[in-house]
């Protein structure tokens, strides 16, 4: 399969931008990490994509971006972290949430989010997190992500997401696009966008035909004069490491590596997003119990 990516265009006016992710890569990886049944990719694939498309748009290449969808539903909460180049990590709490197709023949991934709130989290570096909520509208993720900007930022977007598996379960195509108006956009050209939109019923029956970015560019500015921007590549990106899991060890206090030792067992975690292990030794925790102690 090929590398993700995330191509970038904006009308030659500057009326508005289009971000296209091509993720099928990067949601074939959460499938392998997380052994998600056909139900549970199609809504942490959903999600991995909005949060690399969101991470895009965020300024500063140390800013991070925290997407999460918490609904009631089988599949629990889904949590996914990107960066400002749109590399993204992710879990849900339930990967193994499977159920019945719904009657259109789609995977359900509404009945798996259930109701509840979409919740975003913008880490700049300095200062408190700006963190913005919106209630989720139908839990298909994208109409839920058009909401959440409408409402939480009162930024005009367009959201569409598509996550398509295929019959030995792995991901075959997933991606999906925010279309977002610029300040001060051209009315005409936004009843354009909006004729445009109505177009595109399904982004992965297109990405199945073998189109890209550049064929949903054109549906999308149909009419309209645009222009390519970027391209760069985005990945599955985890960024746990031995030494972060050792100062979450330091963490915990003197009392409690103390105790761990007292087991008389190695102490065994493992990362959320990318489900790596990390083995401390019953040495290593002698040696984190003396920096703790320090
Ligand atoms: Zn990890």
């Amino acid at each position: 399969m090929n590398n993700s990516k995330i191509t970038r265009f904006i009308t030659s006016d500057g009326s508005a931008r289009l971000i296209f992710a091509d993720t099928g890569e990067i949601v074939n990886t959460a499938h392998m990490h997380h052994l998600t049944t056909p139900t549970a990719t199609a809504v942490l694939g959903r999600a991995l994509t909005a949060a690399s498309l969101m991470g895009c748009l965020m300024k500063n290449p140390t800013d991070s971006l925290t997407f999460q969808l918490k609904g009631d539903g089988p599949g629990g909460t889904v949590t996914c972290v990107s960066d400002y180049s749109g590399n993204v990590r992710g879990y849900m709490d339930n990967p193994a949430v499977d159920l019945p197709l719904k009657p259109n023949g789609k995977l359900d991934v509404s009945g798996a989010v259930g109701q509840g709130y979409i919740c975003i989290v913008r880490d700049l570096g300095a200062g408190e997190p700006y963190v913005g909520m919106s209630e989720l509208v139908s839990g298909e993720i994208a109409e839920d992500v058009t909401a959440y900007f409408a409402n939480s930022e009162q930024t005009p977007s367009a959201c569409a997401l598509g996550v398509l598996v295929d019959r030995d379960y792995s991901c075959r195509v997933a991606g999906g696009f925010i279309l977002q108006l610029l300040p001060g956009a051209d009315d005409a050209i936004i009843d354009k966008l909006e004729a445009n939109m109505t177009v595109i019923n399904s982004v992965t029956e297109i990405m199945n035909k073998g189109y890209g970015a550049e064929r949903f560019a054109q549906l999308v500015f149909d009419g309209i004069e645009y222009e390519e921007f970027d391209t760069i590549d985005i990945s599955f990106k985890c960024t746990c490491s031995k030494e972060k899991y050792e100062k979450g060890l330091i963490s915990l206090g003197k009392d409690e590596i103390q105790a761990m030792l007292d087991d008389g067992e190695d102490v065994e975690t493992v990362c959320r997003f990318c489900k790596n292990k990390y083995v401390f030794s019953l040495d290593e925790l002698k040696d984190i119990l003396d920096k703790t102690a320090k």
